[in-house]
């Protein structure tokens, strides 16, 4: 019988490193040692002399390594909708794109989820989100499709399979075209859970119970999608208090506002995550900080809707668990998380809070261990500590863009997007000097806009 093969070590050393451990632990140069696919020991100076089965060792000088970044919200297929209704508030706006998105099919979900993901893994994301809510009839497996483009690129990913039962003839505002029905989105996703969820701690793949939002679902859907999900073990995640639109709606219709809608309907607790949250009285706060409930934030879709700034310094405050979204790139046509850590930053300060309302390493901290948070694994992700999941990020400090600046943490959060040197998830390489190494991006690029192009020829022609 043959001996077990030992672990095989990578190391990178001579760089800065970002822990964003509980105690925020920072090495000004350190090393970090991967056995396979998880953090074996970190630590400042060099490794340690004499490991065995070194198969690379990176010489990290002029980068900082940080925890590579955790996105909490998204919408992939959107990707070929960018740049439509630019001057819209949310609801203007979904109401001008129901009908477009309504006519998605396999090959363009994939070729979307292929470039939203693309976007984010090259500029440092690790683990990405898709809240996929939009299955026309007859359009084909888009959960597979999504699932495996991510599998493919390398990036660890949760799929929250969403849903709409809540059509115009039932008071909501996705077409009557355009939704399931209640019972079958329960299925579909109770099918998509048990086919793709894998609940293990290096789990590549999760999935989500992620009905839409309160103006397109059922308050049974709601009811009975948390059920479902707490029965299977999952995460829920939804959007909630986007908008002063959205405030009226759930008064008018529900009689109360969307926090105590979601609490009455078992749609707050530790075990879910909601987009947004930017009309949050204090009780709305404090009933998040009570249940555990977490947040996703995304700054640049709230300000590119003008739907107003999340009041994060104080949810944060209150023990609110918050991480970070590029949300839909119908709504933030960049698709980079990297950018939203110094949005989440200046958008903040230009709230309530002002100077004081967060700091760099705050941000950073959404971006990464605030993610895992809302993920619900930041037992094995989110920070660099021995033990825990091997996926970090050598940003390049020391060219144009950051070299002046003597603080590390600050060049990437204040200062220009920086350089990905090199990417790794679960002790894989998957980006080397800002390419993917397992996706072709010309190739994205190109079937990217013909699909585009052809989703905009079918609508036209409805
Ligand atoms: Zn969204």
């Amino acid at each position: 019988m043959a001996a077990p093969s030992a672990a095989q070590r990578v190391i990178i050393e001579n760089c800065a490193i970002a822990t964003v451990d509980a105690n925020d632990t920072e090495y000004a140069s350190g090393h970090i040692v991967v056995a396979d696919n998880k953090i074996e020991s970190i630590g400042a100076g060099k490794a340690t002399e004499g490991l065995e089965n070194v198969v690379r060792r990176i010489d990290g000088t002029g980068h900082l390594v940080t925890p590579g970044l955790i996105n909490t919200h998204h919408h992939f297929y959107q990707w070929i909708t960018r740049g439509l209704a630019t001057d819209h508030n949310l609801f203007n706006w979904l109401v001008a794109l129901y009908p477009t998105w309504s006519r998605i099919d396999e090959s363009m979900v994939r070729v979307a989820a292929q470039g939203s993901l693309a976007m984010m893994a090259r500029g440092g994301v690790t683990t990405a989100m898709d809240h996929h809510y939009v299955f026309p009839k007859g359009s084909g497996d888009l959960s597979g499709a999504i699932i495996g483009a991510a599998r493919d690129m390398g990036v660890r990913f949760t799929l929250a399979r969403g849903s709409m039962d809540r059509s115009e003839k039932d008071g909501g505002l996705p077409p009557d075209f355009a939704v399931e029905t209640t019972e079958g989105a329960l299925i579909a996703t109770e099918e998509t859970v048990n086919k793709h969820h894998d609940a293990s701690f290096d789990a590549m793949t999760q999935v989500a119970v992620a009905p839409c939002s309160p103006f397109s679902i059922s308050t049974e859907l709601l009811r009975e999608g948390a059920a479902l999900g707490r029965r299977l073990g999952v995460r829920m995640h939804t959007h909630g208090s986007e908008t002063v639109e959205e405030e009226k709606f759930c008064h008018e219709l529900f009689g109360m506002g969307p926090t105590d809608y979601f609490e009455s309907t078992g749609f707050l607790g530790e075990d879910v995550w909601m987009a947004h949250c930017v009309h949050m009285n204090d009780s709305d706060i404090e009933a998040f900080a009570r249940t555990k409930t977490g947040v996703a934030h995304c700054p640049s879709s709230n300000a590119r809707l003008a739907a107003g700034i999340a009041r994060v310094p104080d949810m944060l405050k209150a023990g609110v668990p918050v991480g970070l979204g590029v949300d839909g790139t119908a709504s933030n046509e960049s698709g980079e998380l990297h950018t939203e850590l110094r949005n989440a930053l200046l958008i903040n300060r230009l709230g309530a809070h002002r100077e004081a309302a967060l700091d760099a390493r705050q941000a950073l901290r959404l971006g990464t261990f605030g993610g895992a948070q809302v993920l619900g694994r930041a037992d094995s992700i989110g920070s660099l500590e021995p033990g825990k999941l091997a996926d970090f990020v050598l940003w390049k400090i020391d060219g144009l863009g950051h070299s002046s600046i003597a603080d590390p943490v600050t060049a990437i959060v204040f200062g220009a997007a920086a350089p990905v040197t090199a990417s790794f998830v679960n002790g894989k390489q998957i980006v080397e000097n800002n390419r993917l190494l397992f996706a072709d991006e010309e190739a994205i690029a190109r079937d990217a806009r013909a699909e585009a192009q052809r989703l905009a020829r079918i609508t036209a022609q409805a």
